[in-house]
């Protein structure tokens, strides 16, 4: 735009900031319908009862009301010429004195037997009024069914286009024409791991013949998971802009209809829209929705729901990828999902998309404000190291907030003050929903991940620790650390759970050594260890006090009521020593715990300051800090 170069600064900073609150969508004005007319129900009563009024008073001819007396009077004197008898009134005309037209009146009917036989003797002209009830009955029904229809009306346009009866069975998968997707993987940041694994299918989208000629087998769907704001539907719009394929878009709750079959033939119709513009990308979005384990559900199947999920599964497994079909879909919750969705050939790839860390965090905020005029002064990995746990989600609504503030107080560019304050509303608002520590909190959670990795890697026999991190996942996890496991496990020694226990304890513990009290962040801990010392001693056999039996039955299925459960196939005094027994095994694991940390309370500090400062620190950085080193990789 040349004109842009003659504005003000000011000028082009405010244009920018309405840009910004207002982004200009190319898709929506593709899309966008000529202004509809606005039918209300309004202006169709006020029409109504203008024309009623308009009967009523000015069209209907002048009638004079007069008591019944007067008519009797009138009658008597011979004036009446003719008249008409209705049922509640009676309505006639007085003869017009020397060639005046006949005037017109109504009088109320009274009860009067003489009154045919006056009429009679005086030569009156007179009819009874027969009264059709046609009309009223006419309207009578007309009427409830006009409103009845006005609500059905009104109802299916607040349920959105393509309700209605007659296209229940059409997708809403939105067809973003082959240019229509602008995203790039440039306008993603912080999830470097998935967008470098998202690449390879690009790469197929753009030439599938390549791939194909080489007989490798494509992915048929990829499946991104991670938590809600962190970029999966932007990414999955970013594939489809890199390769430049037309991309359709569904919402797994919109699968999800009150008419059986309907969620069915939905996916059926993606599907074929789908292989109709290959090479492309189907996105399902919230795939949770509708891909919920079936048979989870206590009361009975979602029939509808269940449905729509096989007809899913049946249309990936029927699906030739090498037409260059591409089936995504994102969800926050994979531990809910349908096992079946995640077999081989269907969503056999998962793309974790995660919390960004520092420096995706000041990338992500980089993207963000390339349209706002920020002042020198604000220093974005500054703010980055101040918003652990931010995705990007709130990261953008950080900007978007910090510009609004700067707008507010009419300032040229946008000044680190806002960006203090900007932050202090969004954490205010995240704050509700525990995602971000105070500093404090997170030194206690930094020292709780280091107990966790020194002890994994100070005990014999638990996989090698992969990174530890402190960026806070989910409202139960603050931290966690990773580890890699070196090989596919299928039986555990005793010495192998023990080691377990020790690593879950190991957290607490720290927290234990280094500030003297213990926060409800391990509980989570507790419980698992809790759980492997309860099954060394009740299902494996493995305490020497009790000895090789088995106390404990087979699980009972999730939801079953506790009265069917079958009651406990020992007793009362037999249960106490279980529990003695258990708490006997965490005990021992705690002192050995105890033991190595205080052993290593350099390390313990060391790691837990590095991590303070960057978050993640990866496994290998850990084992040098012990003076370990580093395991061969997983063969
Ligand atoms: P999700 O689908 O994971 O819930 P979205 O993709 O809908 O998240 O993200 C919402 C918005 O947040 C995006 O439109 C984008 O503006 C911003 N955003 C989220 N993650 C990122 C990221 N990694 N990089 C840049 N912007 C992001
Ligand atoms: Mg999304
Ligand atoms: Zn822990």
């Amino acid at each position: 735009m040349p004109s842009n170069e003659e504005k003000k600064p000011e000028e082009k900073f405010k244009e920018k900031l309405s840009n910004l609150f207002n982004p200009p969508d190319p898709q929506k004005k593709k899309n966008a319908l000529p202004p509809k007319a606005h039918f209300s129900i309004w202006y169709f009563l006020i029409v109504f009862f203008l024309f009623i009024l308009i009967q009523q008073y000015l069209l209907a001819p002048k009638v004079e009301t007069i008591p019944y007396s007067r008519f009797k009077q009138y009658l008597a004197e011979g004036q009446v010429s003719k008249l008409t008898i209705g049922p509640d009134s009676i309505t006639g005309a007085l003869k017009g004195k020397e060639g005046k037209p006949d005037r017109e009146f109504i009088t109320v009917r009274v009860e009067d037997p003489n009154l045919v036989k006056e009429l009679d003797e005086k030569k009156v002209d007179y009819s009874g009024l027969y009264q059709s009830k046609f009309l009223n009955n006419l309207l009578s029904w007309i009427i409830p069914i006009g409103i009845f229809i006005l609500i059905w009306r009104y109802a299916m346009k607040r349920m959105g286009p393509g309700y209605g009866v007659m296209s229940f069975s059409k997708s809403k998968a939105k067809l973003f024409a082959e240019n229509g997707v602008k995203v790039t993987f440039a306008d993603v940041a912080g999830v470097e791991e998935a967008t470098e694994e998202l690449q390879e299918v690009v790469e197929f989208l753009k030439n599938p013949g390549k791939f194909q000629r080489l007989g490798g087998r494509i992915p048929k769907g990829v499946l991104l998971v991670g938590p809600p704001g962190t970029g999966k539907t932007l990414l999955a719009k970013a594939v489809a802009g890199e390769a430049n394929v037309p991309f359709f878009s569904i919402s797994g709750s919109e699968f999800v209809e009150m008419f059986v079959g309907v969620g069915a033939a939905r996916v059926r119709d993606l599907f074929a829209q789908g292989n109709s513009h290959a090479p492309c990308i189907i996105f399902i979005d919230e795939l949770d929705a509708l891909g919920k384990a079936r048979g989870m559900n206590p009361m009975g199947g979602h029939d509808e729901r269940e449905q729509t999920l096989n007809q899913l599964l049946v249309e990936m497994d029927g699906f030739e990828s090498n037409k260059g079909v591409i089936i995504m879909a994102a969800t926050n919750r994979p531990e809910i999902l349908d096992p079946a969705l995640l077999r081989p050939g269907r969503f056999d790839r998962q793309v974790l998309v995660d919390r960004p860390d520092i420096n995706g965090r000041e990338a992500i905020l980089k993207i963000h404000s390339k349209n706002v005029l920020l002042s020198p002064e604000v220093d974005l990995h500054q703010i980055a190291a101040r918003t652990p746990g931010f995705v990007g989600a709130d990261l953008a609504n950080l900007v978007n907030e910090a510009a609004l503030l700067a707008a507010r107080k009419n300032k040229e560019t946008v000044e680190p003050a806002e960006f203090d304050e900007a932050i202090d509303r969004v954490v205010a608002g995240l704050e509700k929903k525990k995602r971000v520590m105070s500093p404090k909190e997170k030194e206690i959670v930094a020292y709780h991940e280091s107990g966790h990795a020194i002890v994994a890697e100070s005990v014999p026999q638990v996989d090698p620790v992969h990174k530890i991190s402190i960026i806070p996942r989910g409202i139960a996890a603050l931290g966690y650390t990773q580890q890699q496991p070196t090989e596919d496990r299928y039986l555990m020694t005793r010495s192998e759970l023990l080691d377990r226990l020790a690593v879950l304890l190991g957290g607490r513990v720290a927290e234990e050594i280094v500030f003297g009290e213990i926060s409800t962040g391990a509980q989570n801990d507790l419980q698992r260890a809790t759980d492997i010392a309860r099954a060394m001693v009740t299902e494996y056999g493995m305490s020497d006090r009790l000895g090789l039996v088995t106390y404990e039955r087979e699980r009972q299925p999730l939801f079953f009521p506790e009265s069917f459960a079958p009651s406990k196939a020992y007793s009362e005094e037999k249960a106490a020593e279980i529990d003695e027994e258990v708490a006997r095994v965490i005990e021992e694991a705690h002192q050995r715990v105890r033991g190595i940390l205080s052993e290593r309370r350099k390390v313990l500090d060391d790691l837990a300051h590095l991590l303070l400062e960057r978050e993640i620190v990866p496994g290998e950085e850990l084992r040098k800090m012990l003076g370990k080193p580093n395991p061969s990789p997983p063969s």
